[in-house]
């Protein structure tokens, strides 16, 4: 029939075509009287949040009230992919409210990184893109570290008000509702809503002892992501699981290295035999070659030996873009957006890095 359907749980129209998007409830629920989503279904009988995903226009519409409301701001990102998990938007509309950056996946980073230095590089990079967070904890909300104690500041800072978590799809953001609803509901049915005019979806409520909320807003795609880019077999290789083991490369002038087909790095000058520390995830491969041979290399090999992207893929696997860099200061990052990094040591050295048309490269201060 043509009849709209309409969730009980958060008032989200149902569908029953596609499993990922939002308001999605099988065709079997459609005969029953009171229907509810898929959504909404597992955060009653699992006390589970699942992902789902809005449009832009959407999600600057959250963003807008966000400013209007009193309340706790909870922003996660993912500290392996710190720039791509950024929200660029948000510090023109916190407004008054206060914020908490929240850095995920600690357990990814080498464990000798020391958490007092991470927690300041995460502060001076806020600022550089413009928010100032009140406070910044490391987590690893996979793991369960420091969420005890993340969630009883969080609790502290709120100071009787609301809490919304917003973040990025991939940072984690769902993983962490889900332990905090852990820690603060136990067992009990949190299925409440509220409402955001002119979004195609009411925000979940998880209830906190004051008759207060913590909020979780829909996670944001950010169109930078290399998630976006990779199929979700291959999404699995440059995702690393565990600590990365960084990989030492030294280079002379005139080589390059290929990440998979993903991305390249090409030393230009610089000095004969410099070091290159590459975090990547332990599974993408990386392959050395000289900087003339590169391009040919690239493209007989792309998708077979330079893989991923598969072959299946090619056709629709954006260009490299390259991007000339002058190394100027000591310890330098040069991000791949959502692959990793390569830390360079020494001043004076000139590199090229090329991602797919769409993602991008950045430097930055050395994370480690
Ligand atoms: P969301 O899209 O922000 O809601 O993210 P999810 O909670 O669905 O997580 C995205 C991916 O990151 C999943 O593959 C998770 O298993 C993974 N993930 C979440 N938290 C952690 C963490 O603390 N460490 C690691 N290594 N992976 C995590």
């Amino acid at each position: 029939s043509n009849q709209q359907h309409i969730c009980i749980g958060c008032g989200v129209t149902i569908q029953s075509e596609n499993p990922e998007e939002i308001g999605y409830a099988p065709a079997s629920a459609l005969e029953k009287e009171m229907i509810i989503c898929q959504r909404c279904y597992r955060l009653k009988h699992y006390n589970e949040i699942q992902d789902v995903h809005l449009t832009d226009d959407d999600f600057l519409k959250i963003l807008h009230e966000l400013g209007n409301r009193e309340a706790l701001i909870v922003m996660i990102v993912d500290i392996f992919d710190f720039n791509g998990s950024w929200l660029p938007g948000l510090h023109r509309f916190v407004g008054k409210n206060k914020v908490v950056l929240v850095g995920n996946k600690l357990d990814l980073l080498p464990k000798s990184v020391k958490h007092n230095k991470l927690i300041q590089w995460l502060k001076h990079e806020s600022r550089e893109l413009g928010l100032r967070p009140d406070e910044v904890f490391l987590v690893s909300a996979g793991k369960g570290w420091m969420m005890k104690e993340t969630a009883a500041s969080i609790d502290e800072l709120r100071n009787g008000k609301d809490v919304y978590v917003v973040g990025c799809t991939n940072v984690g953001k769902s993983t962490f509702i889900n332990r905090i609803i852990k820690e603060v509901t136990g067992e009990g049915d949190v299925i409440t809503t509220s409402h955001f005019p002119g979004t195609t979806l009411d925000m979940i409520r998880i209830p906190l002892d004051d008759g207060r909320a913590l909020i979780d807003t829909p996670g944001i795609i950010n169109h930078h992501q290399m998630a976006h880019f990779v199929t979700k077999q291959d999404l699995k290789v440059i995702t690393p699981k565990k600590e990365i083991k960084p990989k030492v490369y030294q280079l002379n002038e005139g080589q390059t290295l290929f990440f998979g087909g993903l991305a390249r790095f090409d030393y230009i000058s610089g000095g004969p035999k410099r070091s290159f520390v590459c975090y990547l995830a332990n599974e993408l491969t990386i392959h050395r070659t000289k900087t003339d041979k590169a391009a040919e290399l690239y493209k007989n090999h792309v998708g077979e030996m330079l893989t991923p992207p598969g072959r299946e893929q090619m056709d629709s696997f954006p260009d490299l873009v390259r991007q000339e860099y002058m190394i100027k200061e000591a310890k330098t990052d040069i991000v791949f957006s959502g692959l990793g990094w390569i830390t360079v040591n020494e001043p004076g050295t000139k590199v090229a890095a090329y991602v797919p048309r769409g993602v991008q490269t950045v430097l930055r201060r050395s994370l480690i």
